[in-house]
């Protein structure tokens, strides 16, 4: 038995030695926005082979089709045409009963979607994302391979955490490595820095008014922040891809580097500036909390399909919790604005309509539908796992420190789960794994599921405080008194007032206001931009006329305000608390 294996292993190792797949990126005429995809592909002498193009980008979990952009694909072997043809709406065939070694196949591909999870050409540069512009060959995703861009010649940088091997050609382990290496090819600035001896670029693309020796300094700083959290860095370097654009923001983790969004003229503005610090902290911490601790699903990737999970608020959520935590403990924010923001989060949590209906589990599997193709009525039916999973990973972490008196945090068990899962046991965790390590960090059970099985209910308020007060931290719901209010989210485009959306627990639903509608008066007083001003001069309970504008016709409808509330939370941290500091990390 043990000899046979073994002969086995030696003839795939063998076989697999011989085969390879390399690609040219080619960037031959900008003004068109197409790159030229040729896949070498030798010694897979299948009948037939099979190559797909990712229907999503790890890290935002949304099916995106990226295959649409293709156009015109075509295999050659010995200067001789293949037959391509199409399997499914994102794998092409080639035909290889001739059992050539050695096989050409090309593509066309429109990159021109400009953003943060997608590949972009224009005159000036292009930021290439494998998973939405690169195929894989199926079965033969997991062999190492080597990648060459041509661009054109005026075009002096390159910047990728991908391997070089010479002038334009980088190598990859696999496809997984190529498809997780964005790579940003122009004439943008790079900054350079280290973090605990590992270097670390930022390519600064695009006009923008950053002081670039304060911006160094301040992003070292949350770097080396993140890194004492884990006391380990597991990259060979770091690269951060700023693009700085007119209109936009947000961020895509990867392995060994990410990709932000942000306002060119942001650094001038001390809170947009402060943010920004904020969203890059966000995505360096996934580099540990997610692209390494990582619920099961979540690697490796099907490329093909939706990658379910319960736990994206583990993802999300806690690394949401941390992008505030380290602005704090790096000394951007004081403790008032870190308190401030954490009160803003529990009211917003509690205060969501959506989060009677959803838990953060739900929430988490139904990104793909929900959270990435929110609607009018998402604020009724769903809640974020970056929201709620951020105040409950604060829940979380207080529940540690009180669990151990202090001995232990949030910090701990991603400490833990970053040695026992990704270095022992070289996997991600499954749900019950991930609430067994709690336990284990904590020492006792805890029970935790409430805070991700369960909606909101009536007691989610007073539940958080108990938790908190077990740290010495009180807070006090003070309910903001909403007079006449109405229901109706209201949006103005130029002169005109338009219902955005309507929230499930007041009359307007019942009057049967849409989302679209134009309101043209209420009460006889012309509607423009003064919602909010004639909503005021109402009586309360007493019934009006409003004249509304659907689809090109006139209607008129009833509506009555009513009074309400929302919760308003006030949190208290005694100075002298020891857990509370241990919480804060203020000594
Ligand atoms: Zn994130």
């Amino acid at each position: 038995m043990k000899i046979v294996s073994f002969f086995i292993l030696t003839f795939i190792s063998f076989t697999s030695m011989a085969q390879s797949i390399n690609y040219k990126f080619s960037i031959n005429n900008t003004n068109n926005h197409y790159a030229e995809v040729t896949v070498f592909i030798k010694n897979i002498k299948d009948n037939e082979i099979l190559l797909k193009m990712p229907v999503w980008t790890p890290g935002s979990y949304m099916i995106r089709e990226f295959e649409r952009n293709v156009i015109k694909a075509e295999a050659k072997a010995n200067d001789k045409a293949l037959d391509v043809s199409k399997v499914d709406k994102n794998t092409w065939k080639i035909d290889n009963k001739a059992k050539n070694e050695s096989i050409e196949f090309k593509y066309w591909v429109y990159c021109f979607e400009l953003g943060i999870r997608t590949t972009y050409i224009d005159n000036d540069r292009a930021f290439i994302l494998p998973t939405s512009s690169v195929m894989f060959v199926e079965k033969y995703g997991n062999i190492k391979g080597e990648i060459e861009f041509i661009y054109p010649p005026n075009w002096a940088q390159i910047s990728t955490t991908l391997e070089k091997k010479a002038a334009n050609i980088y190598v990859f382990s696999n496809y997984d490595d190529l498809a997780d290496s964005p790579i940003e090819i122009g004439n943008h600035k790079v900054l350079k820095f280290d973090v605990m001896g590992v270097p670390h670029e930022v390519a600064m693309v695009g006009r923008n008014n950053c002081d670039e020796t304060v911006f160094v300094k301040d992003l070292k700083k949350v770097c080396e922040t993140a890194y004492n959290v884990f006391s380990v860095h597991p990259c060979k370097s770091y690269l951060f891809i700023v693009h700085h654009v007119d209109e936009g923001g947000g961020g895509l983790e990867h392995a060994n580097s990410n990709v932000v969004q942000v306002n060119r003229f942001a650094y001038s503005n001390l809170q947009k500036y402060k943010a920004f610090l904020g969203l890059c902290a966000h995505e360096y911490f996934h580099l540990w909390n997610v692209k390494r601790i990582r619920p099961m699903a979540l690697g490796p990737f099907n490329y093909n399909q939706e990658n379910y999970t319960n736990l994206l608020w583990v993802a999300e959520g806690i690394t949401s919790y941390y992008d505030e935590l380290l602005l704090l403990r790096a000394g951007f924010w004081t403790k008032e604005e870190y308190i401030n923001a954490m009160q803003t989060n529990i009211n917003n949590t509690v205060n969501r309509i959506g989060g009677s209906f959803q838990s953060m589990h739900e929430s988490s599997f139904d990104a793909w539908i929900k959270e990435y193709r929110p609607n009018e009525n998402s604020s009724n039916a769903a809640i974020s796992y970056y929201l709620k999973g951020g105040v409950i990973a604060l829940l979380l972490d207080i529940e540690l420190i009180a669990a151990t008196d202090g001995k232990k945090s949030l910090d701990d068990l991603l400490k833990y789960l970053y040695q026992d899962f990704y270095i022992t046991k070289k996997r991600g965790f499954t749900d019950a794994e991930f609430y067994q390590a709690i336990n284990i960090v904590a020492g006792k059970t805890i029970d935790f599921q409430y805070w991700t099985n369960m909606p909101n209910d009536a007691n989610t308020l007073e539940k958080m405080k108990a938790i908190l007060i077990k740290a010495g931290i009180t807070f006090e719901n003070k309910p903001i008194k909403l007079v006449n209010y109405t229901g109706i989210n209201i949006e103005n485009k130029a002169e005109k007032t338009f219902v955005k959306s309507i929230n499930l627990d007041v009359l307007a639903m019942l009057n049967g206001f849409n989302a679209g509608d134009e309101i043209i008066a209420i009460d006889d007083i012309r509607i423009k931009n003064n919602f909010d001003e004639v909503i005021k001069l109402l009586q309360t309970e007493k019934e009006y006329n409003v004249i509304i504008s659907r689809a090109g016709l006139i209607k008129t409808l009833k509506l009555k305000c009513t009074n309400s509330e929302k919760a308003s939370v006030n949190i208290t941290i005694p100075e002298q608390n020891n857990l509370a500091n241990k919480w804060l990390k203020v000594d």
